[in-house]
């Protein structure tokens, strides 16, 4: 439909809850906003979602797989399908995210990536049913610190090398959106430089750095920090660490993994009531294993154990979630947070983080990506790009 309107039984911002409200789509744009119902309005043109909740599509910043597809190995075709999965979460745009490999796997993982964003373009322009948004590549190492590698291959793991950066930047062709890399390793403030400059938004994770060496990293311009706590130095009180270093950078977006495995809730708690709601940002960190039953999987080549939706490596660590974003919103709504803080942590930072212009709200100018909720947050329909992608 090029222009119609959507009636919402409650629509949520990342500012405001609206009751009775409509949205005015076209051309897939959110075109206008306004409260009780439109006059004037053919029926044949509306999506009626009056019992129902509407409310900006998630958008999941780091990810490394979804029903079976892993993003060091998938080509486009694989990444589109991810895409159609994640809408049943009410996912409608996400960063795929490698783990550390071989120079040659991460080249051809941002290749496919800039392939399937050619293909989701071309399908979207042929009005098919869209998949979730594909927004690029998040290469998560291979620059790391060994010592708090987690689930990073170890035997990858190796010194920054601005030829392989410049190399990655050229095969995703504009697409590398984010590196996560560990600023204490050797010529990794040189790494940051360069990224910020080819606007790559750098993250701090898989660190051991101390509360120096992180403020370093920030102020030459890494402005993200990848799930933290996890696979970083701890807060301890005469070594306060990237933690805490990342929690007081005002200009800092944070990373939290909301499954309660990986945090405690208090921990959530205190890293959002100190961040604050508009510089938190969830993200699922799922592997392949996400939508998928409990079993046996890999990850960047180690074997991974799913039992009870916990994904471990075989020695107990754990390796990645399968978290998926519209359960993070719950978790967080469940510890008090309200529907505008969550759609601020889950839509609205995730593409600020990354400066994704028009997504991530639902206001004129936006694109039309929307997450349909019924009363207890549970997804009953997707609409990406104006069209409706997945209805339960
Ligand atoms: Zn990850």
């Amino acid at each position: 439909m090029r222009e119609y309107v959507i009636l919402a039984g409650k629509l949520v911002t990342p500012h405001r809850v609206l009751g009775k409200s409509y949205l005015r789509v076209k051309d897939g744009v959110i075109v206008e906003v306004g409260e009780d119902t439109p006059t004037g309005l053919p029926l044949s043109n509306t999506l009626n979602y009056r019992g129902l909740t509407v409310a900006p599509g998630f958008i999941d910043t780091h990810i490394h797989g979804y029903g079976g597809v892993d993003s060091n190995t998938g080509n486009a075709e694989h990444f589109l399908r991810m895409g159609k999965g994640l809408v049943k979460h009410g996912v409608t745009a996400f960063l795929p995210s490698t783990v550390t490999a071989p120079h040659e796997e991460l080249l051809s993982a941002c290749r496919a990536v800039k392939d399937a964003v050619s293909e989701w373009r071309e399908g979207s322009a042929r009005k098919e049913v869209p998949g979730a948004r594909i927004l690029g590549i998040h290469l998560e190492g291979p620059y790391l610190n060994p010592a708090r590698k987690g689930v990073q291959n170890p035997a990858h793991i190796r010194g920054v090398s601005l030829k392989e950066i410049l190399e990655y930047l050229g095969a995703a062709g504009g697409l590398l959106k984010m590196v996560t890399l560990a600023p204490e390793v050797r010529g990794a403030l040189e790494a940051i430089s360069l990224l910020v400059s080819k606007g790559v938004v750098v993250s701090v994770g898989h660190t051991n750095a101390t509360y120096e060496e992180a403020l370093k990293a920030f102020a030459a311009g890494a402005s993200r920090a990848t799930h933290l706590f996890n696979a970083m130095r701890p807060i301890h009180h005469r070594d306060p660490g990237v933690v805490i270093a990342a929690l007081e950078s005002t200009d800092v977006f944070i990373e939290l993994i909301v499954d309660f495995t990986h945090l405690h809730p208090a921990t959530v708690k205190f890293a959002i009531n100190h961040a604050g709601t508009w510089r938190t940002v969830l993200i699922s960190d799922a592997i392949s294993a996400a939508g998928l039953p409990d079993g046996e999987y890999s990850l960047g080549g180690l074997k991974v154990i799913v039992k009870g939706g916990v994904a471990r490596l075989v020695g107990g660590a754990l390796a990645g979630s399968t978290l998926t974003l519209d359960a993070a919103v719950r978790n967080v709504v469940s510890l008090g947070y309200t529907l505008p803080e969550a759609a601020r942590m889950a839509s609205l930072n995730p593409a600020r983080s990354l400066r994704l212009a028009g997504l991530g709200d639902v206001r004129p100018g936006y694109r039309a990506d929307l997450a349909v909720l019924d009363d207890d947050l549970r997804v009953v329909a997707t609409i990406v790009d104006g069209e409706v992608a997945y209805e339960r």
